[in-house]
């Protein structure tokens, strides 16, 4: 693994990231049925941002652009369920599209120009929860927080079950250990193409 890629993943951890893998773009698998689901069941957040469905490109063309990669930084953060499952969860989002975003600009900065982040969750939600609408997709304007907000991964049909079998983490809920005191932990994830 190059210097410069070695950067990126202790700059993923020093971020906040709990555990960063880099996987082979041949190991990201697109599922449509996935996407789907963005709409059918009807995700809230439908429609209501420039980064969700049906306003991004979407897995066809996802899989054309990933030929266009051969590796990528996947990152995941553990929360305990409740903080996720809570009046917090925005923050923790917050933070998955701050490290997204940050890694992708620090892979620019450092040579690999075509970076592009993705993030869980809707941006909408995220970042303009207090707006009524999506500025960017209003066309009155441009994105209120390109800096930070990322396209939602759902939206392109990502299989992340798959990518957290590739990088070798158990997927979904898990126990923070200790017989007296266990937490019931659940992630949430990002990845940032690379080339
Ligand atoms: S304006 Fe807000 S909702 Fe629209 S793309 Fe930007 S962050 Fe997302």
């Amino acid at each position: 693994m190059n210097t410069k890629l070695k950067d990126l993943i202790q700059e993923t951890y020093k971020s906040g990231a709990t555990e960063v893998a880099v996987v082979a773009t041949n190991d990201i698998i697109i599922d449509d049925n996935l996407a789907d689901r963005c709409r059918e069941p009807r995700c809230m957040n439908y429609g209501l941002s420039k980064s969700c469905p049906p306003h991004v490109s979407g897995p066809s063309a996802f899989r054309k652009q990933l030929e266009k990669y051969s590796q990528a930084v996947f990152f995941k953060i553990d929360v305990p369920s409740k903080v996720l499952y809570s009046s917090e969860s925005r923050e923790v989002f917050q933070l998955l599209h701050e490290i997204a975003s940050g890694i992708e600009k620090s892979a620019i900065k450092s040579g690999f120009a075509g970076a592009r982040a993705y993030a869980g969750g809707s941006c909408k939600n995220i970042f303009c929860h207090d707006h009524p609408e999506c500025l960017a997709l209003s066309e009155k304007g441009k994105c209120r927080n390109p800096q930070y907000a990322r396209p939602s991964m759902s939206g392109f049909g990502i299989n992340v079950a798959e990518l957290f079998k590739t990088a070798g983490w158990p997927f979904g809920r898990a126990a923070n250990n200790s017989d007296s005191d266990s937490t019931q932990m659940a992630n949430v994830c990002g990845l940032v193409l690379i080339c």
